[in-house]
């Protein structure tokens, strides 16, 4: 496969662009291999790519029922930070900040991160004080974070309203300044091309429909292009791992919901970082487009529809106004909803299932995007190893047995 680098962009600037090669192989599956990794989301991708680079596993397939990175992946507002409070997540979630550090080098394609910072707000006493305890927890951990004042704030994002008489004033805030955001379709494409380059088949609009079991253990799968043998089965469907686990007669701890986002019409540079508010509950920032990317938190209710509701978007756009007045007449552009996999401690699931040679990588809920090259390097060494690594050895599935959670519904300030 040609290397992106500036020559092959000015060779092919001659032939107007319309001779690139396409940037990953459309491959059929085959018979069989060695590992079988279901959903072509970020997480799948990333867990094919690290399992051929690190582990030299090569004889891959990658299966996804769609087209590539459609689903979350393609859905998120593309926060990622690593500002986690329990040990636990903050091991997993700098893991992952460190690898999106060198991606774009490694993966040689452009992922579009941009450390520039991520700003969450404290709003009253109790919230100044957890703020702290976070800063320093996160200290302890050896990840970068900082507590503002308000003034500090101000400085930091200047158009953030700070008068003190409004419903919910800012007090001040906590700042990863190596968070930032990433381009979300970028990171399907590049770690598929990177995957695919090194010998990985991925298979598009090829459904799992069974996972065939012999004797306690995993031995192929039924999809909508016949049979395949397998090793071993990776299941990494996000919002419908509790769907794919029920085919091998698995009931996850996992509910499913859907959960929405929306942008504005495109505008100037205006706010340049990432700010997040708990006690509003809204995420902001903006785009290389120009839109406002905008956030907010899950519907109650479960479902498989990718919409959500009205109220919900209806809150989101009073709890912006809330911190930005100066956005009050801008115009919403579109809006859209993604299935989140949410598990009773708000953390991920991965690992070991209790069927053998079967494993599992879901319940990231609002939160994984973040995590993708740190979750696809973690499962990629427990596929090739059979064990878990130290890192996501605490994430098993088995937690849920022996009460040892990690529990994340604080995930510094809202959900992502
Ligand atoms: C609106 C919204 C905003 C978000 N914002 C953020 C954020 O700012 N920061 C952050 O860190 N995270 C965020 N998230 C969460 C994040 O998007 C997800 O945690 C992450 O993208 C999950 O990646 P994935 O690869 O596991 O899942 P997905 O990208 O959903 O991939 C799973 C794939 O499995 C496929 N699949 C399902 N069933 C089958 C089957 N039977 N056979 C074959 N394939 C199948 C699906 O088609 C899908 O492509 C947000 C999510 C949403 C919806």
């Amino acid at each position: 496969m040609t290397r992106y680098s500036a020559l092959s962009l000015l060779k092919n600037a001659f032939s107007h662009h319309e001779a690139w090669a396409p940037a990953w192989r459309k491959a059929e599956p085959r018979d069989s291999y060695d590992v079988v990794i279901i959903g072509g989301g970020g997480h799948g991708l990333a867990t094919a790519y690290y399992l051929a680079k690190v582990h030299g596993i090569t004889n891959v397939a990658v299966l996804e029922r769609g087209p590539i990175g459609l689903g979350n992946t393609g859905r998120n507002t593309t926060i990622v930070r690593s500002n986690y409070l329990w040990d636990e997540s903050a091991a997993l979630y700098e893991k992952a900040l460190s690898l999106w550090e060198g991606l774009s080098q490694d993966l040689n394609y452009n992922t579009m991160f941009s450390q520039r910072g991520v700003l969450n707000l404290a709003h009253n006493h109790g919230d100044v004080l957890e703020a702290q305890r976070r800063v320093h927890a996160l200290r302890l951990n050896g990840i970068d974070s900082e507590y503002l004042s308000r003034d500090e704030v101000k400085a930091f994002c200047p158009i953030i309203d700070i008068r003190p008489d409004v419903r919910y004033p800012v007090w001040g805030g906590t700042l990863q300044r190596r968070g930032g955001s990433a381009r979300h379709d970028a990171v399907a494409w590049g770690f598929a091309r990177a995957a695919s380059e090194r010998g990985v088949d991925i298979c598009e609009r090829c459904e799992v429909q069974g996972i065939r079991r012999e004797g306690g253990k995993v031995v192929g799968v039924e999809t909508s292009k016949g049979y395949i043998k397998a090793g071993k089965v990776g299941i990494v469907t996000a919002g419908h791992s509790g769907v794919v686990a029920a085919m091998a007669d698995i009931r996850l701890p996992v509910e499913s919901h859907p959960l929405q986002a929306l942008v504005s019409e495109p505008v100037k540079p205006i706010i340049d970082c990432v700010v997040m508010s708990n006690a509003v509950h809204v995420y902001v920032s903006q785009s290389d487009k120009g839109e406002l990317v905008i956030g907010a938190g899950v519907d109650a209710y479960t479902s498989y529809a990718q919409r959500g509701s009205f109220h919900v978007i209806e809150h989101q756009m009073g709890a912006l106004l809330e911190l930005f007045p100066i956005f009050s007449r801008m115009r919403m552009l579109r809006q859209w909803g993604g299935i989140v996999d949410v598990t009773p401690d708000a953390s991920p699931i991965i690992g070991k299932t209790p069927v053998d040679n079967l494993f599992i990588n879901c319940g990231w809920g609002t939160g994984g995007f973040k995590a993708t090259p740190g979750s696809g390097w973690v499962f990629a060494h427990t596929l090739a190893t059979g064990q878990p690594h130290a890192i996501n050895a605490p994430f098993a599935l088995s937690r849920f047995e022996t009460g040892k959670l990690i529990d994340e519904h604080g995930a510094a300030a809202v959900a992502h």
